[in-house]
């Protein structure tokens, strides 16, 4: 009876070791005819890209077959030798949980947050299609976003890595919590807090319920439906304890903040990126330099909204007036951080704009100023580092995610052969292209 159960273990160990063998390597090989593996190098002509299960495993000269690696036996071909193939981009700054319209304001108080879910799925997509194989989810419905970054991560659904804020942290009636409705109508998908203290809480219950990074709202903002302007909302104070608490937890921080004095105290309260960062001066440059925090520009939130402010009824009064002002100004914010010396992380603002036409951010970083070469760095390595990721992706190099997309065409040469990708990988698995 013994030896019959030791039969049993020993087979069940072997049946289980070649299942494991089977199940856990699985390889791909690209032929990759141009490769620009890290965009702060150059492209490399004919290179072999060897990716196991979900990592990079090797990249050599040449185009090489299984034969070549040792240890791997069959390996599918991807051929991209007619492509210009570089690693995922990182778009810094979404919400993928909806979308502006016109239907906004009702939207508000109809849908749930398992709604913002389901029209996620859609959203994270065609973000992906577009050649964003990870995204910073920067404020939105907390359970729904925590949802969809779990569901990528679980396979459940397709869609980029998601780095996810929860709740947006707003004083009462600042940007985060007015939109105009009368008293006891909404209770806002925003963490609402007043004073240090209260502040503290509501970074705390974000990072209770599952946030990697800490939104909050220094200034005012053009979408909230009030006429409150584009200035300093939170105090000096709320600003530190927000930060200092992130801090503590190990998460980062990342202000909206759009009038000088607000982009300038949230600088000095320690943040690790201003979004949006609309009315910086050279104090604000200075500050920059001096914490190494990130400029996330969003000309295409700028853009569309002043868009919209001038060809359609989409936007109330209050939004309009703020669109025309601010819409503008964000894309020379960009011409002098960018030749103050201030770092820069790419981001859009999707959900403003609409999700999966991304790629046109890189065409208005372009028109402000920037090399091409600059705009993918920061779309990739520079948004990796500001996420806190250099260590996972933004680079093809062996041990990195394989997030890697192909365009038909030189973006260096043009980057609008970007806005829509061949190819896109992500962490190993193909979703577009790879005949
Ligand atoms: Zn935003």
């Amino acid at each position: 009876m013994k030896s019959i159960k030791t039969l049993a273990g020993a087979l069940a160990l072997v049946l289980l070791t070649s299942f494991n063998a089977l199940a856990k390597d699985s390889y791909r090989i690209i032929h990759a005819g141009k490769l620009l593996a890290d965009t702060r190098e150059n492209v490399k002509n004919e290179q072999t890209i060897l990716i196991r299960n979900d990592l990079i495993a090797a990249v050599r000269n040449g185009y090489l077959t299984a034969a070549d690696f040792d240890g791997v036996e069959k390996a599918e071909i991807i051929d991209l030798k007619t492509r210009f193939v570089m690693p995922g981009m990182i778009d810094s700054h979404t919400h993928v949980t909806g979308e502006l319209g016109k239907a906004n304001l009702l939207e508000e108080v109809t849908n749930t947050e398992a709604d913002g879910a389901i029209h996620g799925v859609l959203y994270l997509r065609r973000i992906l299609a577009a050649g964003f194989t990870t995204v910073r989810n920067v404020g939105g419905p907390r359970n729904g976003i925590f949802a969809l970054r779990d569901g990528i991560n679980d396979g459940y659904i397709d869609g980029p890595r998601i780095l996810a804020a929860g709740y947006t942290i707003s004083p009462l009636g600042g940007h985060g919590d007015s939109n105009g409705f009368r008293e006891g109508v909404l209770h806002p998908s925003s963490a609402i807090c007043n004073g240090a203290d209260d502040c503290r809480r509501a970074v705390r219950q974000q990072i209770k319920f599952g946030a990697d990074v800490i939104k909050y709202v220094a200034t005012g903002g053009v979408l909230s439906n009030i006429a409150a302007g584009t200035g300093q909302q939170f105090t000096d104070e709320e600003q530190k304890a927000i930060v200092e608490t992130a801090h503590s937890m190990g998460r980062k921080v990342a202000a909206h903040a759009h009038g000088t004095g607000g982009i300038n105290a949230a600088l000095r309260a320690g943040v690790d990126s201003i979004e949006h960062g609309t009315y910086l001066d050279k104090e604000s440059i200075k500050l920059f330099r001096k914490s190494g925090a990130y400029h996330v520009p969003t000309i295409l939130a700028g853009i569309t909204v002043k868009e919209m402010a001038e060809n359609t009824d989409e936007l109330t009064a209050a939004q309009k007036k703020k669109a025309l002002q601010v819409g503008p100004a964000i894309m020379d914010a960009l011409t002098r951080s960018y030749k103050g010396g201030v770092k820069i992380a790419f981001g859009t603002d999707s959900g403003v704009s609409r999700h999966g036409v991304n790629g046109r951010e890189l065409e208005l970083m372009v028109e402000a100023g920037l090399p091409i070469q600059a705009v993918l760095i920061t779309a990739t390595v520079n948004a990796a580092d500001l996420l806190g990721i250099s260590d996972i992706t933004g680079v093809i190099r062996e041990g990195m995610s394989a997030d890697i997309i192909a365009a038909d065409g030189n973006p260096l040469e043009n980057i609008s052969t970007l806005k829509k990708p061949v190819f896109v990988m992500a962490r190993g698995k193909v979703f577009t292209g790879g005949e």
